[in-house]
Formats: C-alpha cells, structure tokens, sequence
C-alpha cells in the first residue's frame, strides 16, 4: 500500500516528489514512529515527505508481541515517567481505536512467595547484570499494587486481583499444578497493528496537501543537492532538499546516519522472534487470557490468544542489524520450553507452527546491560550539522 496526498498511483506520487525536488522535512523510515511523526507535522500544516524502502510498518512494527502494554516491566527498572506515559497511550488507544485495540486479561503464575525480594532491587541498582532470580509473590505484589496506581485511569480498569492455587487452577486448570498464586490485571492487546500504522499514515496523508509518504523508496547517500533517494520499483535516483531531516528507521539508525555520510553509533538492538501456533488445546488452556511469566532464564514471555491461534514469544538476542532477523530452530526449542514450564501436560509439535517471524528491537547502545534491563525508553537526538555535503 502506498499513501500520498496525490490523487494518482504510488509512482505518479514519486514523479510528483522529483519534480518537487524538496520539502521542509524529510523523515526516512515508515515504522510507527516515522508514521506518527508524519502525521503529527502534516496536522500541524509542516510540509512533510516520508520514505520507507520497503512496505510500511514491515520492521520492527510487523515485529510486536502485538501487546499495548502499560509497561508494567518499566516498573522494576525504576523508570516510572515511562510507565506513566505508557499507561496514558493504552488508555487512550483503548478509546480511539476500539475497533484495534482491546482490553487483554493478564494472568502471572507465580511459583513461589519471597524470591527476589533482596535481588530485585540490587538488579535495578546494577542495570540488569548479576544472576536472575525467580520474582515470588510479595515482589509482584507490590509490582502490581504500583502499577495499579499509574494504570487505573480514574477506575475504568480493573484493579488487579491476587488467586491461591486452588482458585488459579480451578480457572486455568492447564497449568502447572505446582503454581502457588495466579496475578491477575489487565492491559491490551493490538492484533492488526500494521492496520493502526496505516491509518495513522492516511490520516497524516489527508490532513495537509503538502504531506507525500512513498513507499519502496530508500534513503541512500547525500549529494549536493539534497538526500539521495533510490525507488525500488523503477531503479531510479533522484535527490530531496530539506530543512529538516528526520532519521526514523528505528533499529537501522546507525545504518542510514552513514549512508548519509554521519557516523553513529546510537543503537545496540536486539533480535526477538515470536511463533504462532494452530493448537486448540493450548488456545483452550490460555483462558483467552494472556498468560505473562518468567522463564527459567529469568526473562518474561508470553502466550496468548491471536485470532483463534496461539503467539509464543519472545527472545531478546544481541543481533546486527546489517543481517536479516530470523526465528531459528534454537528459538523454537527455546519456545517449546517455556510451553512446558506453564502447561506441562500439552504436547507441542513443530507442524503445528503456522507462522515465526522475528525483528529488531531499536533499543540504544548498552555495553553491559542484560538485554532486558536496556531501556525501552524513547531518545531524540539532534545534529545540526547541515544535511548537504559542501558543492
Ligand atoms: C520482538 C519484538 C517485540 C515487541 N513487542 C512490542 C509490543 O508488544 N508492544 C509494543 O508497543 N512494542 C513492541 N515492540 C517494539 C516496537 O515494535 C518498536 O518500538 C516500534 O515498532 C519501533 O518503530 P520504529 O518506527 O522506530 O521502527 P521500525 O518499525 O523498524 O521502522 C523503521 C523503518 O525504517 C525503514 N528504513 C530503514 N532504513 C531506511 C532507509 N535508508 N530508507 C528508507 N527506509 C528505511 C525500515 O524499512 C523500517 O520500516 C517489539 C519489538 C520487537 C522487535
């Protein structure tokens, strides 16, 4: 799909930017955050060009857990403006686009009642690093008690509730019958979110006439006349002149800054794969629920229901972003595992996988933070160096 202010086809569109041959800003990358960017500068009335190489929301947008979270894991690094906004951009997607987005019951099983209690502050304290301890009960507890405080918008969710294991296998009996609590709260669940990255984008599209977004249209070095933009579909370069140039592409910063001649070394992302599965028994089990915890490894998962099948994810593995993302055997294995630490009774085959897919995190640079402790946090950084190489 191509969107353009224009009334003419995607290529029409691409004539019509040479031809222009410049605008006041230019944003490389159609993700969620190129798209929104857009948006807001064409409501504003700013004339904006958007350029994506591939299709749009095809990186680490088509990528997600599908979750809308609030941010609940933000918690236990100490980060709680995040959490704080997090919750606010739930709340009101849950009121602006009710038709993507939806209230999502969250279960954590928990196996024990004081583990990590003396060990969780001292990870937050050390930015991740040390040995990883179960979280029990009273640690999610108070987890839970706070993020009750952030998330309730004045009532309208639900406060989180507490079950013994009687209660949490009574209404999940699929679990592992050694869970001693269940965690209940709820956050949300997006399952189109390229669907919301579109509409995002047509919004913008329609709000300004001098707002264009182009698809298959790569940014690729700098010339004196301006970037240097490649179409994908007829092979042919052509250059845009810009006040402002934003780099958008999310996990593929670095990469872009040096196609554009500046050196970078901002992100340090990780890889994370998810697979979805044809199973009507794990389906059945979830509850319809999504069933939140901790692997042996310490770090969080997740299963739920995604349109009448069943998400498995996710890993969080240093990668470069120069290679393509894939979901590989070992993930799977590794998938397969965590099934088995909440659901030991359900068998899970490999034909039974109908989809994997795995993408990029666009996490910053962290040289010795455990993957899951790297901020999620977003960053803004400016150049003022100007845009074109001196003629
Ligand atoms: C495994 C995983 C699970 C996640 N789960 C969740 C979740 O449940 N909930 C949540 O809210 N977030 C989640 N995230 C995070 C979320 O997906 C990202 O924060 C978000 O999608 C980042 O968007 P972006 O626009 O910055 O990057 P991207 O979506 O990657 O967009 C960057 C775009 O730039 C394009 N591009 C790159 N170089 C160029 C160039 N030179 N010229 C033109 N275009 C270029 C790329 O093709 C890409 O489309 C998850 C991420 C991953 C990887």
């Amino acid at each position: 799909m191509s969107a353009t202010a224009d009334p003419a086809t995607p290529r029409e569109g691409v004539r019509a930017a040479r031809k222009r041959g410049r605008t006041r800003v230019l944003i490389i990358g159609g993700g969620i955050n190129g798209i929104a960017t857009f948006r807001d500068l064409a409501m504003q009335g700013v004339d904006v060009l958007l350029v994506e190489r591939g299709d749009f929301a095809s990186g680490a947008s088509a990528a997600s857990s599908h979750m809308i979270h609030g941010g609940i894991r933000y918690l236990e690094n100490g980060e709680f403006r995040l959490v704080k906004e997090s919750v606010q951009e739930r709340n009101g997607l849950l009121k602006i686009a009710p038709h993507y987005v939806k209230p999502l019951q969250t279960t954590i099983p928990i196996y024990s009642t004081f583990s990590g209690l003396f060990t969780a502050p001292l990870r937050f304290l050390t930015h991740g690093k040390g040995k990883p301890r179960e979280r029990g009960a009273f640690l999610i507890k108070v987890g839970l008690v706070l993020y009750d405080t952030f998330s309730r918008d004045g009532g309208i969710v639900p406060r989180h509730s507490f079950d013994g294991r009687k209660k949490s296998l009574a209404a999940l009996p699929k679990l592992d019958p050694h869970v001693k609590y269940t965690a209940t709260y709820y956050d949300a669940s997006i399952h189109d979110p390229e669907r919301l990255a579109l509409d995002v984008l047509r919004d913008g599209a329609l709000a300004h006439p001098g707002a264009h977004a182009l698809n298959y249209v790569e940014a690729i070095g700098l010339s004196p006349a301006g970037v240097l933009l490649r179409d994908h579909e007829s092979d042919e370069e052509f250059t845009i002149d810009a006040d402002v140039v934003v780099n958008a592409s999310g996990p593929w910063t670095d990469l872009t800054n040096e196609a554009l001649g500046d050196d970078t070394s901002f992100m340090g992302g990780t890889k994370g794969s998810h697979i979805v599965l044809d199973h009507p028994e794990l389906l059945e089990a979830t509850g319809g629920r999504e069933i939140f915890f901790e692997h042996s490894d310490g770090r969080i998962v997740l299963i739920y229901p995604l349109k009448g099948r069943v998400l498995v994810g996710t890993t969080d593995i240093p990668a470069d972003p120069a290679e393509p993302a894939r979901c590989t055997e070992a993930e799977v294995d590794y998938f397969f595992d965590l099934i088995a630490h909440v659901f030991p009774s359900i068998a899970v085959e490999r034909e039974q996988i109908v989809y994997r897919y795995a993408g990029l995190r666009p996490l910053p640079h962290a040289d010795d933070t455990a993957p899951g402790f790297i901020s999620r946090d977003y960053r803004i950084e400016r150049r003022e160096t100007p845009v074109r190489p001196p003629c």
